[in-house]
């Protein structure tokens, strides 16, 4: 009887060596459900130990690519996954409406000869097609999925111009995990976390990146959760613990982890804090 989370990716849309595209891997008992499906994520959740056939659904917080760029990966290898004499049943996909559904109903329409010739020459009695669940982006924590005591609320996040944008909040017999998605600092998100025993948030250090890094940081800070800021939400909130993914910059040393770990205390946070490695899992 227990939830963990495991980080499938803790990167963003640009190249990192050992950190894949964002995603978070919720387990409750038999219960598995992914939330995002960057780069690589598929690989990840393989080496999380999850079983791709038995994933419960798939969770996506908003259209920005480094978000799905993996899901023709995953769907695909899902079904090859499967023994071709199992009837595998779609995978449910849950996605605000808009760009992203209109993107994960039509993902594989490129890979239909494909297969069609796979399912000739092996003779596979399932589709890998997703069984697409979009939902009107709600303005206040709303449910949409249940299963076996767990269920999901989605509510609309800041990420302008990204629009629909959700953060999820999953709640099992035996804890609360928050995901932020992408968003700025906000009341929504805020709300959203609250009393969690685990917020699994976005993080972008101002004071690093301003020093350069990025080519126009205005506009990437202007849709991003500064980590002073996060620390005070994250106080505000009661989060039991506060897991940092989505990390711009990405820390590359123990040095620059701490930097992360100093802006989240600044903002006044007393709680644990983990800044995410790709496989990095808790349990509560
Ligand atoms: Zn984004
Ligand atoms: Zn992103």
């Amino acid at each position: 009887m227990s939830t963990s989370i495991t980080i499938t990716g803790s990167g963003t849309p640009l190249m990192e060596p050992g950190r894949a595209g964002p995603g978070v891997l919720l387990r409750y008992q038999g219960t598995a459900i992914q939330f995002d499906c960057g780069r690589a994520t598929t690989l990840r959740l393989t080496e999380a130990g999850q079983d791709l056939t038995t994933l419960a659904a798939l969770a996506i917080t908003h259209h920005h690519s480094d978000h799905l760029v993996g899901l023709a990966d995953l769907l695909m290898s899902r079904w090859l996954e499967a023994d071709r004499s199992e009837l595998l049943d779609p995978l449910p996909v849950l996605v605000p409406d808009g760009p992203g559904s209109r993107l994960v109903g039509t993902v594989l329409d490129p890979w239909q000869e494909e297969i069609a010739m796979r399912t000739a020459h092996v003779g596979y009695t399932s589709s890998p097609d997703p069984a697409v669940r979009p939902f009107p982006a709600p303005a206040t924590p709303s449910v949409v999925f249940r299963l076996d005591g767990l269920s999901v609320e989605a509510a609309s996040v800041r990420h302008e111009p990204v629009i629909p944008a959700v953060g999820y909040r999953v709640t099992t017999p035996d804890a609360t995990v928050v995901i932020s998605g992408d968003t700025t600092i906000c009341q929504e998100m805020e709300d959203l976390a609250s009393g969690a025993d685990i917020l699994v948030h976005e993080a972008f250090r101002t004071s690093a990146v301003w020093g350069g890094l990025l080519s126009d940081p205005k506009a990437i800070a202007a849709y991003h959760s500064d980590t002073v800021q996060l620390g005070g939400l994250a106080q505000r909130a009661g989060v039991g613990t506060l897991v940092l993914t989505h990390l711009i910059p990405s820390p590359r040393t123990e040095a620059d982890k701490e930097a992360y770990m100093a802006d989240i205390r600044a903002g006044g946070y007393k709680g644990k804090v983990l800044v995410a490695d790709d496989l990095d899992s808790i349990t509560v």
